[in-house]
């Protein structure tokens, strides 16, 4: 900043010593012209009167040919360029030079002196003239004034004291004032006469800077790619840029005076213009409002504005300046955007729908499958070699089952369907429930299960969906194991209210790279051929985990082990209230309840596959049952009869199972046990199966434990 106001006065500076030393030798063709004129006239009047001819001869000589010379001098500088006008031996050679004329006209009272009183004081009043004369042509610098001055008036007045006359002595005096007032004078008009020079170049360049000033804003007005506009209060166009004729196609002669929203409002946008204008009314300035106008072809564009009012000293509004971006371009691609976002939304809204109606369509099928190799687990004819098989078939299916249910539950979370109840979970439950689910598993794969139940804490989750991440993490822990291997279920209080729950395993362990994508869906590293599973277990753990605002990590090394970890909210200083252990009848070993015979079911379902099943496994179970083909039917059949339970598909022709339970309850039947048998496995099923007046609702494939269990609890 400094530096460039510093440079700034260097550079007036300079102006002012080109201008001076300008003026100087400007002045020196009128100077000379009368210094000769001055000199001829002196010479011919003191002819005949001088002390001297000859010394007046040698004076004129003198005064001439030093006028020559500088006459020579001044030529040759009015033809140089200011640069070189610059240079300092002008001004060097111009001090010189006064300095000798000054000196040279100082000669006049010796060379030209006369004895008689009357020429001497005309050569004292000429020599005065002469000074006088000088001040308007040296005065721009003050050191040439006094270099003329002093050597002139200085020999005069020594002339005047050697004559040492009366006359003289007092003359001497007043010339003394003279010469004091002249220098005084002289310096007065120096100053002044820089004064000037100063401000008159400071207004030539601030002259210019706004000429440029202007120069520039036109450049930018007619180049800027935004749209300048002003229009009066009467919203007539008083300016109109070049990038406004581009943008709205209208050229300027087209535009001024025309009313600005018939030019470029389109009709949609009146509204939003209205809004607009009363801001504006209101002295409020509008940026970065989208309105959508028109062209004069009519087209449609997105423009984006800056809008404000322009006051006038009474702060009235007078008009207003704004200015336009056509962002049309941008507009499309947001559109663009959104349109292909919807439907690539929608693309995965069909993904989601078409698996999970598939795995409901696979459930139909599982559920016979699963159904019936079970029932025949039971049968005693059966020989070792066909109950293995059998086994087979049902590991096959269970995990047919199981992706199944992984990609039922993956495309509730991409729908955003998946419902969580949270809720404070004492972990010392939660331990004891997966411990008992997979310790058969860890047996059976000779490997050490060591789940500490010991805790008094709590975590913050959803208690089935964090059986479900737990299960997932620890049947993995078991399944990439090594033979006599360990698997670790542990709790620790990480921070605060963080508890981190990890499974640590002596498996194999993954590589770093594997690492990288082990949370990603259907990536089953390198356990596809030798390891049954699915490779989405992980990916849903992590969004469930996610879900429970927690997350989820590995840690892992090759031939060691992984460590997989969860974090929580949660404590385990603080106990939780634990759920009140559940009675699990142990499994029973013959499969006929006690007291059946004397139940009447009825069961409705469409299926003919599903109907023998349901009805095999009824009879399995010691139970008679009667079967209809949907809901109308079963209306019927219970006119007639009175039923202990009902045991109804949902999905039927006619009438639906939900329809039936209601059609039940309407006619005041309300002690009836309804229980939905239904493929679908959403918990919202459930829901909509008890709003329908339902009592239970057991998932296809049924599970014979399942069935047994539910019946027993609704017919003892
Ligand atoms: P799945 O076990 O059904 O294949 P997951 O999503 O649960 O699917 O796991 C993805 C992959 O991560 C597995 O196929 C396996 O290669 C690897 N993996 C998971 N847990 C472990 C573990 N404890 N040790 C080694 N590898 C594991």
């Amino acid at each position: 900043m400094d530096s460039t106001r510093s440079n700034s006065s260097d550079h007036l500076d300079q102006h002012i010593k080109l201008e001076e030393i300008r003026l100087l030798y400007g002045g020196t063709p009128f100077s000379y012209t009368a210094s000769i004129v001055i000199a001829l006239i002196i010479y011919n009047i003191l002819i005949g009167h001088a002390a001297s001819q000859q010394n007046l001869n040698v004076w004129l000589f003198i005064i001439l040919s030093v006028l020559f010379i500088r006459s020579i001098d001044s030529y040759r500088f009015s033809k140089r360029t200011k640069q070189q006008q610059l240079d300092s031996s002008w001004r060097i050679r111009f001090f010189i030079g006064t300095g000798i004329a000054g000196f040279s006209w100082g000669l006049l009272p010796w060379l030209g002196y006369s004895a008689e009183v009357e020429y001497f004081s005309f050569i004292l009043v000429c020599l005065v003239g002469v000074i006088a004369g000088s001040l308007s042509t040296l005065a721009y610098r003050w050191e040439t004034l006094a270099l003329f001055l002093l050597p002139a008036s200085v020999l005069l007045i020594l002339r005047l004291l050697i004559e040492d006359k009366n006359f003289f002595t007092a003359t001497s005096f007043v010339l003394l004032v003279f010469i004091f007032f002249s220098l005084s004078a002289g310096r007065k008009i120096f100053n002044n006469t820089q004064q000037n020079i100063r401000l008159r170049l400071e207004a030539d360049s601030r002259e210019r800077a706004i000429e440029l000033m202007h120069q520039k804003q036109a450049l930018h007005l007619q180049n800027t790619p935004l749209a300048i506009i002003e229009f009066d209060i009467d919203l007539n166009v008083t300016e109109w840029n070049k990038a406004a004729e581009t943008i709205f196609g209208y050229s300027h002669t087209e535009a001024i005076d025309e009313n600005i929203m018939r030019l470029i409002l389109s009709r949609d946008s009146s509204i939003e213009a209205e809004k607009l204008w009363q801001r504006l009314l209101n002295y409020e300035a509008v940026t970065g409002t989208v309105i959508e106008n028109k062209k004069k072809s009519k087209e449609p564009i997105f423009c984006e504005w800056f809008v404000t009012p322009l006051t006038d000293e009474k702060n009235e509004i007078v008009g207003i300046a704004a200015m336009a971006l056509d962002i049309t371009e941008k507009k499309q691609n947001e559109l663009a955007i959104i349109k292909s976002k919807e439907e690539a939304e929608k693309a995965n809204q069909a993904k989601s729908d078409f698996l999970s109606s598939m795995s409901h369509e696979l459930r139909t099928p599982l559920n016979a499958i699963l159904g019936f190799t079970q029932l025949l687990k039971y049968e005693k004819t059966l020989t070792d070699k066909q109950q293995s098989h059998i086994s087979e078939i049902s590991n096959a299916g269970n995990l047919l089952l199981e992706l199944v249910n992984q990609i039922l539950d993956l495309a509730r979370i991409e729908k955003g369907h998946l419902q969580l109840s949270m809720e404070k979970i004492a972990l010392a439950d939660c331990f004891k429930e997966v411990r008992a689910m997979v310790s058969p598993l860890a047996e059976k794969n000779d490997l050490t299960l060591d789940i500490n139940i010991e805790n008094n804490g709590y975590v913050v989750a959803d208690y089935t969906r964090l059986k479900q991440v737990m299960l997932n993490l620890l049947s993995n822990a078991i399944k990439y194991n090594i033979e006599h291997g360990s698997v670790c279920l542990k709790a620790f209080q990480k921070d605060n209210d963080i508890v981190r729950i990890s499974v640590i395993d002596s498996g194999k362990g993954i590589s770093q790279e594997q690492l990288q994508e082990i949370f990603l869906p259907f990536s089953r590293l390198n356990a596809a051929s030798s390891i049954e599973g699915t490779g989405i277990g992980l990916s849903i753990s992590k969004q469930l985990v996610e879900m429970m605002n927690g997350s989820i990590g590995v840690s892992s090394t090759v031939n060691e082990g992984s460590e997989f970890w969860i974090e929580l909210t949660g404590n385990l200083n603080i106990t939780a209230a634990s759920e009140p252990e559940k009675m699990t009848s142990p499994p029973s070993h013959s499969l006929v309840s006690e007291s059946t015979a004397n139940h009447t079911i009825l069961v409705a379902e469409d299926n003919p596959t599903n109907q023998t099943l349901i009805m095999s496994q009824l009879e399995a179970l010691g139970y008679t049952a009667e079967l209809v083909e949907n809901g109308q039917e079963a209306l019927n059949k219970m006119v007639n009869t009175d039923y202990q339970l009902l045991l109804t598909d949902c999905n039927m022709p006619l009438l639906d199972g939900y329809k039936l339970a209601q059609t039940i309850r309407e006619r005041g039947d309300h002690e009836l046990p309804i229980v939905a048998l239904t493929a679908d496995a959403f918990p919202e099923k459930k829901a909509e199966c008890l709003k329908a007046g339902m009592t239970d609702h057991i998932t296809k494939p049924v599970d014979l434990q399942t069935l047994k269990d539910t019946l027993e609890k609704y017919l003892s």
